[in-house]
């Protein structure tokens, strides 16, 4: 190649010039975010992803584990991080997790620490919190994911991104609005349940077998839901979409307000307390009246699927009766029967595993004492049996806590008595008085300066106040 065919260029450096500034400062440089801030999916839609599905695309984006970047990057700046067990996260991961995606502190926590580590502000919505609001009841959520394999399946064909959507996580809605099936819960090749947050695999895969969990070529597709159920599904999802509109336009009023618009309703038609009346609107709405009243007090905030079933039947949205628009719900509760079919039946599982989870994940993360196993299977009542069987993981680290809850109290016992033998000796020789073992005995409780730790604090204070030759 022959050079001098080409002109010869010069480059020149320019210095950025801003605001009459000649030189290039660190300050110029935009601040940098710790983690990549990543677009969630579906933003302000019925389909707006989850902070969990979130936490996992976050990892995969990284090209690390997602439970692996949490370890690392949200569990040490977490309040309570001191106190956490170190399995506390495999256990988290496999089901407690959802709490995250849910209305509590937990959620509120976690999601200003990735909006922190992302300079993201708008992380806080991918929570329940973000969608209705503070309605802080437990149960809202699921204790494991759930999804429909036709979404799945359609997602990839199309290349789409395969991510968790937050109304699957809503124990309130169990068919895939679009498709119109149940979403499943079990994986159909392992049948075991799905971790929240992956260990090592990619989104869509099954986080125990690794396999896909769309609907795979040549499976058969699933049932579609009968009428009735869809008719309660199209509802309850309408209804919780009006939820999350308001909520996105900061329009949604407080949750204190649908109980005191409930109040008026029912009190207007309950005729001075009148039994037959209360009997009426259990028969329609399958809420007992003492459950009622105490949703009334505000003694007991039901989840939203409680409040959902309550008011399909009352011909009410839960946005409605928040504005104070319950005319239809006094006409039906007045009537006592419903023109909508009815709601399907909860599944009773024998054992309440989201109830038994929610008490021992608030006993794991210091929300609630800690408990023994025994305390606990009293406090659920079910037999310790039944949640070793369960819960066997958790109840391992329930035992472990607890045991080390009655350690650290043994030890500030001991504290507290050396420091209270002390305080007696130097007192009594302040006033001039020399302090025997009877005279500081008869300042402590009865029978303390039996114990040995008593007995060695009192020859340690005789030393200090130089009453006793130091031990060599
Ligand atoms: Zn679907
Ligand atoms: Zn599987």
């Amino acid at each position: 190649m022959n050079m001098a065919a080409f002109p010869a260029f010069s480059v020149r450096i320019l210095s950025p010039v801003r605001d009459g500034q000649e030189t290039f400062q660190e300050s110029d440089i935009p601040t940098r975010s710790r983690l990549y801030p990543l677009e969630p999916q579906a933003m302000r839609s019925l389909w707006q992803e989850s902070f969990t599905s979130y936490l996992n695309r976050l990892g995969w984006t990284h090209h690390v584990s997602p439970r692996a970047m949490v370890r690392q990057e949200i569990i040490p700046r977490l309040n309570k991080a001191q106190e956490l067990p170190y399995q506390w996260l495999g256990s988290l991961s496999r089901g407690y997790a959802t709490r995250i995606n849910g209305t509590g502190a937990l959620a509120l926590e976690w999601s200003h620490i990735l909006e922190q580590l992302t300079l993201r502000s708008d992380l806080h919505l991918l929570t329940f919190h973000g969608w209705i609001g503070n309605l802080t009841s437990p149960g809202h959520l699921r204790a494991n994911p759930a999804w429909c394999p036709l979404c799945y399946e359609e997602w990839r064909e199309k290349n789409l991104e395969i991510y968790q959507p937050l109304c699957w996580f809503v124990k309130a809605i169990t068919a895939c609005p679009t498709h119109h099936i149940p979403l499943e819960s079990s994986c159909s090749h392992c049948q075991k349940t799905q971790s929240v947050i992956a260990l090592q695999t990619q989104p869509g895969h099954c986080t125990q077998c690794n396999q896909w969990l769309g609907i795979s070529p040549g499976e058969a597709l699933p049932q579609p839901m009968q009428e009735e159920s869809m008719h309660w599904q199209q509802w309850a999802l309408q209804a919780l979409e009006e939820l999350h509109a308001a909520s996105m336009t900061n329009s949604l009023p407080s949750w204190e307000t649908f109980f005191t618009h409930l109040a008026t309703g029912i009190l207007s038609i309950v005729n001075h307390g009148s039994w037959g009346s209360w009997k009426r609107i259990e028969r329609l709405t399958g809420v007992k009246p003492y459950i009622l009243t105490q949703w009334l007090k505000r003694e007991w905030i039901p989840s939203l699927e409680t409040i959902l079933r309550f008011c399909y039947v009352c011909e009410v949205t839960p946005l409605q009766v928040m504005r104070g628009e319950i005319s239809s719900l006094a006409k039906a509760l007045q009537k006592g029967a419903s023109s909508r079919p009815p709601v399907p039946r909860r599944t009773q599982a024998s054992v309440d595993q989201d109830r038994c989870l929610a008490l021992i994940h608030a006993v794991l993360d210091g929300s609630e004492k800690p408990l023994g196993l025994h305390q606990l299977s009293e406090r659920l009542g079910c037999s310790e049996r039944i949640l070793l069987y369960y819960f066997r993981e958790e109840c391992a680290l329930i035992t472990r806590q607890a045991r080390e809850h009655r350690k650290r109290q043994g030890e500030q016992r001991l504290l507290k008595i050396r420091d209270e033998v002390r305080q007696q000796a130097l007192s009594l020789h302040a006033q001039g008085i020399y302090p025997s073992q009877m005279k500081v005995s008869n300042l402590l409780s009865p029978g303390l300066m039996r114990s040995s730790v008593a007995r060695e604090a009192w020859h340690e204070a005789l030393r200090e106040l130089g009453l006793e030759p130091r031990k060599k």
